[in-house]
């Protein structure tokens, strides 16, 4: 049904990979090899406030399914919010108390709308499938069946307006897709944005082909990726041991330019190394900015709410031939990636923001 890339020469392991890394190979080499290659990884930035709304909201959202039936209320929603509210980048507990009041309206007007007796196939369900040349996974919001079919959705929490066109070019929803339809061999074409602060549901439907196309778009990028990440264990192996103060970046300032924030009990939240959650990579981590902001792809390598924060370790200088292939990519978004720090170019090409400037005013 969706063609794979052929492999010409030597098989290759396959490349695991979540949409959220291959995404993140797409914004920025550099943030990629950060994330998911340098180890110990290079210290990120404090928790964003918006990552914390999305991650609380998500949360609720998920565990208002796990109720039983007669708790399915919106009362029950708000209720869940609150005691699960993860208070890490905000201004002060004021302002952690004025969005935890516009988070319980997100979810109580959207459960309100929901039939609490149609469960869903999956909530928060972990999918997978592989091709020749990947293996790849990640977890959906929430999974329906409607009629004979799967429909994946993802909410989100952003302020930024949705078009259809989100829905139709996300990388990550049609992998996902195709991975339900396999796993539950059941045809899977529709997917859906849900906005909770406008309630809005943004839906696309795909045909096999445009999955298809997805898919080998996933695989061509992932090839490259691939690649890097072989160069990347090649050079490192061949450099000399880390530690030595002359590897260390000139650029890295060694003491953190914000504080951390201490960890938030309480945080289930599920982003993956990049903010891989949310659900769809990006559901949580996407600014509560005003429309017309740039949509951050870059704060999805934030830490999660809760997860305490690496120590402020400054990533060693790569070789030369590293920083070419994992060449930054300065832009609007470097005010949002949480190792803007270790970048001079990123520092350059944007200005710092602060935990909870990705709110809506
Ligand atoms: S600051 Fe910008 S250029 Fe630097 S790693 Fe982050 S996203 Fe890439």
């Amino acid at each position: 049904m969706y063609d794979q890339l052929p492999l010409d020469g030597m098989p290759r392991r396959l490349y695991s990979c979540t949409p959220s890394r291959l995404n993140s190979w797409l914004d920025c080499r550099r943030r990629y090899r950060f994330t998911y290659l340098d180890r110990p990884q290079p210290a990120k930035g404090p928790a964003w406030a918006h990552n914390s709304v999305g991650a609380s909201v998500h949360n609720a959202l998920a565990a208002w399914w796990r109720e039983p039936y007669d708790r399915r209320t919106p009362l029950t929603a708000a209720v869940l919010l609150t005691n699960g509210w993860i208070t890490e980048g905000f201004r002060d507990a004021e302002q952690s108390a004025q969005w935890l009041g516009r988070a319980r309206d997100y979810v109580t007007g959207y459960t309100g709308t929901l039939d609490p007796s149609d469960d869903p196939v999956g909530v928060e369900r972990t999918v997978a499938t592989r091709t020749r040349v990947i293996a790849v996974s990640g977890r959906i919001d929430r999974l329906d069946r409607r009629g004979d079919e799967l429909v994946v959705v993802d909410y989100k929490t952003g302020r930024r307006p949705l078009t259809s066109d989100d829905a139709r070019s996300s990388l990550a929803l049609a992998v996902y897709a195709i991975a339900a339809s396999r796993m539950m061999r059941t045809p899977c074409h529709a997917v859906e944005l849900h906005h909770l602060p406008t309630g809005e549901i943004v839906e696309w439907r795909h045909t096999d082909e445009s999955l298809g196309r997805h898919l080998r778009r996933a695989e061509e990028v992932a090839t490259e990726a691939a690649t890097a990440d072989e160069r990347y264990r090649e050079v490192m192996s061949a450099a000399p041991r880390p530690g030595a103060a002359s590897r260390r970046s000139p650029a890295v300032p060694v003491t953190p330019t914000r504080p951390a924030s201490p960890a938030s009990p309480g945080s289930a939240a599920t982003v993956p190394a990049a903010g891989e959650h949310p659900g769809l990579g990006q559901a949580a981590t996407e600014p509560i900015a005003a429309a017309g902001s740039p949509g951050p792809a870059a704060s999805a390598s934030r830490s999660l709410p809760g997860t305490p924060y690496a120590p402020a370790t400054p990533p060693a200088a790569p070789p030369p031939e590293l920083d070419e292939i994992f060449a930054p990519n300065p832009g609007p978004l470097c005010s949002w990636c949480d190792f803007r720090r270790h970048c001079p170019e990123g520092r350059t090409a944007a200005p710092e923001r602060r935990p909870w400037d990705g709110l809506a005013e």
